[in-house]
């Protein structure tokens, strides 16, 4: 028996059963919403309509008698043809959307797909179509042009399918979405030789209904898909910790190793004898803190940016002043490295543009440093240009060095923030890793744009472009931070704050403006003043002070309509959006600790001199009721004699080596240093004996935790190593002991700590 033999109707019933098996299966469940899930679904309606249309259209054939029946049938067969195409082009789509990442071009694909489908419709729709029909047997077929034009147009459709797969064979990720193409194509093209066989044997509709169960079960059964949206989940939730993780670690330790330098050194200077040793070790004090300062101003920073907070503020600058101011500041950063700074602005560029001159300042001090940073020896060229067009200036400014240069792979690593190349990672650069995200996104923020050209071991040019306006006029006068220097003689000023040190450190800063200042350390004691009928031009607010925050204050002073004394927030609490809360709580101002002077300075400015017009005050001048507490004598409580015992410092860091060092000299010990694992190992090996060995990590070339390893490959290696690190994270001392270190110390090294390493091993 021939297949045809089979009742007319037998496929079309067989394709309609499995099309609504699939359309039960598949929206009786919950399904994730994507793109692809949808164009699915439309593909499971469209199969569908399609088979329940077919079977229609083979039981209604039998009725078919009359000239005018026919020509109805041929109209509704060619119909028939169209919702293949319709499905076809959905399945189309449904590829292009599995393999491109491209929302433009799917976009495009969105729009015109539908008009060319449309169109091949329309084509189909004028096209002649035969009918054959046997009513005594039951069987009818189609032919004819329109018939063989469709099956050109879904060969069409097939063709663009097998492309897009052959091109993304490679794509792991997707390859296993191809399963019902290849099915697909392996059927249609058996159909078209059965077909050619015996014309009768028409199972177009089955092959569809069979592909759409094959993807059912293959990638869009909905528990596969939830899964597959747990995985994405999921995976972003590890590398979200992972981010944090990373974050944290570094922090811990960029953080840690200025903080461990101020801890060590202040230590130094509460021991000192001498005066000089003091101001030696107070000098440290000052430069690690500096540092820390600037890290955690580059986190604020970024926070500011990234929450778009930080605002571009056009005003007119002078360029001279710009530049010049630019360059006197590297000038002294480059101390005595042996750079020669090249210094070339020219002489074109307008007196007086219309820009962020801060923010352009910022921009160019981050690309300097880090020139005068990372280059050793050579020079550092400093270079401006411009390009005039109507009245924009496009400023060129370009920084090359002939440093150590950027691998081509870093390169686009270069912007992202907190990194920092291991090579840096390990060193005693100094650095964050923000400085230049903060500058890519603070040129962006200006319109403006950085490029990097770079040869490893060779130099390094970063190029930004900016467009400014041109001003003709002068800049009228000087910005109020130019000159810092204010004679405020005779102006009260009250600043409270719950904590000593902050009290004595603003009082210092307020000093060199001849202010009458007051410090009182609570908000209650605040109120009370002002109740009691005191008058100040300015009171400078702590926010965090225990029992009555600086907010509360301000509300209850605000509560007498008559009071109108200028109130300056004053808090450490800088974060992203501050000034702004700050603001609306009823202050006048803001000041972030640590106070910089410039800031201080607008502030004194605006409120008291500029709206005293610059009149000058004469008072009697009260003295500031801070307790000093008498100066305790130093107790030496530590008993610990190491005399004749010897130790070893490994550390690439020599400040580090130093704060080390101090701590430990007061129990007598002998202490060697060295900067490098290598160093150690070579010690070790000949035949140098120590009977502590503290041991840093994050050093180049060799970490501790190596340097350790190699050490230990010696059996009769038995000196004890306590690990000495900044990397203080959760679980870092657990990661050490189990890697075999005897104990382990983080940095800031604790004087507590460190005896209790000192006594378990060399007493
Ligand atoms: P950092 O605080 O570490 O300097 P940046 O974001 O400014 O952070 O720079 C990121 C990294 O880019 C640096 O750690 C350094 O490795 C590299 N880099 C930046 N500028 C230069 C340069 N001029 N020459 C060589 N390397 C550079």
């Amino acid at each position: 028996m021939m297949i045809s033999d089979y009742s007319n109707t037998f496929f079309p019933i067989c394709s309609f059963i499995n099309a609504l098996f699939v359309f039960i299966l598949y929206f009786s469940k919950n399904n994730v919403q994507n793109k692809e899930t949808k164009i699915y679904s439309y593909l499971v309606i469209c199969g569908l309509i399609e088979s329940l249309y077919y079977v229609c259209l083979t039981m209604a054939v039998n009725f078919v008698y009359e000239d005018w029946m026919y020509n109805i049938f041929q109209f509704l067969n060619k119909f028939l043809g169209i919702i293949y195409l319709i499905w076809m082009a959905l399945l189309l789509y449904y590829t292009i959307v599995v393999t491109s990442n491209d929302e433009k071009k799917l976009k495009t694909v969105t729009k015109r797909l539908p008009i060319i489908t449309f169109g091949f419709g329309l084509v189909l729709m004028f096209l002649p179509i035969e009918l054959w029909h046997d009513p005594e047997k039951h069987l009818s077929n189609s032919y004819g042009l329109a018939i063989n034009y469709l099956y050109i147009i879904i060969s069409f459709y097939l063709v663009c399918m097998i492309i897009i797969v052959i091109k993304n064979r490679k794509n792991k990720e997707v390859n296993q979405k191809f399963i019902p193409l290849y099915t697909l194509t392996i059927l249609i093209t058996l159909s078209l030789i059965i077909r050619a066989v015996d014309p009768l044997f028409n199972v177009t509709s089955n092959i569809l209904s069979l592909v759409l169960l094959v993807m059912y079960h293959t990638i869009e059964n909905p528990d596969m898909k939830m899964i597959e949206q747990l995985n994405i989940a999921k995976e972003h939730a590890e590398k979200a910790n992972r981010a944090k993780t990373d974050f944290l670690s570094s922090m811990s330790h960029e953080i840690r190793t200025p903080l461990n330098a101020i801890v060590g050194f202040s230590e130094c200077i509460e021991q000192a004898t001498t005066l000089e040793e003091a101001k030696e070790n107070a000098s440290d004090v000052i430069g690690a803190s500096n540092i820390l300062l600037e890290i955690v101003n580059g986190i604020l920073d970024i926070s500011k940016i990234e929450a778009g907070k930080i605002e571009i503020v056009n005003a007119t600058y002078s360029t001279d002043e710009l530049f010049d101011s630019t360059a006197k500041l590297i000038k002294a950063r480059i101390g005595d490295k042996p750079l020669d700074f090249r210094v070339n602005i020219a002489p074109d560029i307008p007196d007086v543009l219309y820009g962020d001159k801060f923010n352009i300042k910022k921009v160019m001090i981050n690309l300097l440093t880090n020139a005068v940073k990372y280059t050793e020896s050579g020079y550092v060229e400093f270079k401006v240009s411009c390009v005039k067009k109507e009245n924009i200036c496009r400023l060129i400014i370009s920084v090359e060095d002939s440093g150590r240069g950027i691998k081509p792979e870093d390169i686009d690593k270069l912007f992202t923030k907190f990194n920092r190349f291991d090579e840096d990672r390990n060193t005693t650069i100094e650095g964050t890793g923000l400085g230049l995200a903060i500058t890519k996104q603070l040129v962006e923020l200006m319109n403006g744009k950085i490029v990097v050209q770079s040869v490893y071991g060779k130099g390094s040019r970063f190029t930004v472009a900016l467009d400014n306006r041109i001003e003709l006029e002068k800049v009228e006068n000087k910005e109020v931070s130019q000159d810092l220097d204010l004679d405020l003689s005779g102006y009260k000023v009250l600043v409270v704050d719950d904590n000593k040190m902050n009290l004595k450190v603003a009082k210092k800063v307020l000093e060199r403006y001849n202010l009458n200042i007051e410090l009182i350390e609570s908000g209650f004691e605040c109120i009370d003043k002002i109740n009691n009928g005191e008058t100040y031009d300015l009171i400078l607010l702590d926010d965090m002070m225990p029992k009555m925050r600086g907010t509360e204050v301000i509300k209850k002073l605000k509560q007498n309509p008559n009071y109108t004394i200028p109130t300056i927030a004053l808090t450490a609490n800088a974060i992203s959006g501050m000034k702004e809360k700050y603001l609306q709580d009823g202050f006048d101002d803001f000041l972030a600790k640590p106070i910089e002077k410039q800031e201080l300075y607008k502030v004194l400015y605006q409120y008291i001199y500029k709206k005293n017009n610059g009149v000058k005050k004469v008072v009697e001048i009260k003295e500031p009721v801070v307790e000093q507490k008498p100066v305790q004598p130093i107790e030496n409580t530590e008993t610990l004699d190491l005399t004749g015992k010897r130790i070893l410092i490994v550390d690439d860091n020599s400040l580090n080596i130093k704060v080390a060092s101090n701590l430990l000299k007061k129990f007598n010990p002998e202490i060697e240093s060295v900067l490098s694992g290598q160093e150690c190992i070579n010690k070790i090996n000949n035949g140098e004996t120590y009977d502590l060995i503290f041991m840093d990590d994050m050093m180049p070339e060799m970490s501790g935790t190596e340097t350790f390893h190699k050490l230990k490959e010696n059996p009769n290696f038995t000196i004890p190593v306590c690990m000495l690190t900044a990397n203080a994270i959760e679980g870092m001392r657990e990661k050490y002991l189990s890697e075999g270190f005897n104990d382990y110390l983080s940095k800031p090294l604790k004087k507590e700590e460190l005896i209790r390493v000192l006594t378990t091993f060399l007493k």
